[in-house]
């Protein structure tokens, strides 16, 4: 057994300096995927920080928008009146992923921060880049099914497992970061990074900084929105795709359009392209078929993935017909 120390410091500051002061300490907030991995030797913190007393749990109204703190569990943000009624596709979107005892637990700054589901990261026999960096990647001539089509280097083809960050990443979300050296904030589409040369690096934080909140912005998408998701059964499983759509109809024109797709790259994949053909366009069938041929636009796949060409339009399709309301879900 791994000893490590363990403390619940109730002052971010606190929390901050522990962090940034010892390279093997890690936050614990729900603990749903931290856990796990240190169960499975992936990690061996020296210290674990509780950061469950810090005062990071609350949804607030802010001007412009909501202001969501980073230890609000899944469960209270998908079911809070305020995100269902103004940014429903946030609560359809992380209503699909893991299941109820999960979103119980995990955090909204804890799903942020989930590592990669590649088999192969989590088989400490195999290679992998992003567990131990130059060892290689047994999915690039492996098992890669579950891979990416988009964004993904020579390095590493994981994908990021989360719905919520997809949403997110629709709904243009900021993230609020306090570190040692002070606070800064990012936009949610900038957080997450593609494997490049280094698949270690899931995100942009660095070393000892504390998500503390993220804020969604004036809420425009509160009628139209839908997230697909595809996967290998109808519940408790990670995407093969998925897809975050909402759409600002006024007299059966798009006005605005918002898509992202999660299953598909190292980072949620924001559509802009497809979002700048739909804009101005009548929101039917016709136009949403054409839309839904550029979404594989620059796309590749691997040997086990190749479905994933044509069940990414497929998905993007299907979200545009049910969040314009010419299909039922
Ligand atoms: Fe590791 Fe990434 Fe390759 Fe999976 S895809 S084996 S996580 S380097």
């Amino acid at each position: 057994m791994n000893q490590f120390q363990y403390s619940r410091p109730a002052d971010a500051s606190v929390a901050i300096k522990t962090l940034s002061k010892d390279q093997n300490a890690y936050f614990l907030a729900g603990g749903t995927n931290l856990i796990d991995m240190m169960k499975m030797g992936l990690v061996s913190p020296q210290k674990l920080v509780d950061i469950n007393n810090l005062p990071l749990k609350t949804v607030s109204e802010i001007p412009g928008g909501l202001r969501i703190g980073a230890l609000v569990s899944n469960t209270n943000l998908a079911e809070h009146p305020l995100i269902k009624q103004k940014y429903p596709l946030l609560s359809l979107a992380i209503n699909a992923g893991a299941s109820p005892q999960l979103r119980n637990m995990a955090t909204l700054g804890g799903n942020m921060m989930q590592r990669t589901r590649c088999p192969y990261f989590f088989d400490l026999t195999m290679p992998c880049n992003k567990r131990v960096p130059g060892s290689g990647c047994s999915a690039l001539g492996g098992y890669n099914r579950m891979h990416a089509i988009f964004g993904a280097s020579d390095k590493c083809i994981a994908v990021n497992p989360s719905d919520m960050n997809v949403a997110m990443v629709a709904l243009d979300a900021t993230v609020h970061i306090s570190g040692a050296k002070g606070s800064r904030t990012m936009k949610f589409a900038d957080f997450h990074r593609l494997p490049g040369d280094h698949p270690e690096l899931d995100n942009n934080l660095k070393k000892g900084e504390l998500i503390t909140a993220v804020d969604l912005p004036e809420p425009r998408f509160s009628k139209n929105v839908h997230y697909v998701k595809i996967r290998d059964r109808a519940s408790y499983a990670f995407a093969l795709v998925s897809a975050a759509v909402a759409l600002e109809i006024e007299n059966d024109t798009i006005k605005e359009a918002r898509l992202a797709m999660g299953g598909v790259a190292h980072k949620p994949w924001r559509l802009t392209a497809v979002e700048m053909f739909l804009k101005g366009k009548p929101a039917n069938e016709a136009v949403f078929k054409q839309a839904a041929q550029l979404v594989s636009n620059g796309a590749k796949a691997y040997e086990y993935n190749k479905f994933k060409l044509k069940m990414a339009p497929n998905a993007v399709l299907q979200g545009l017909k049910v969040a314009s309301g010419l299909a039922s879900a």
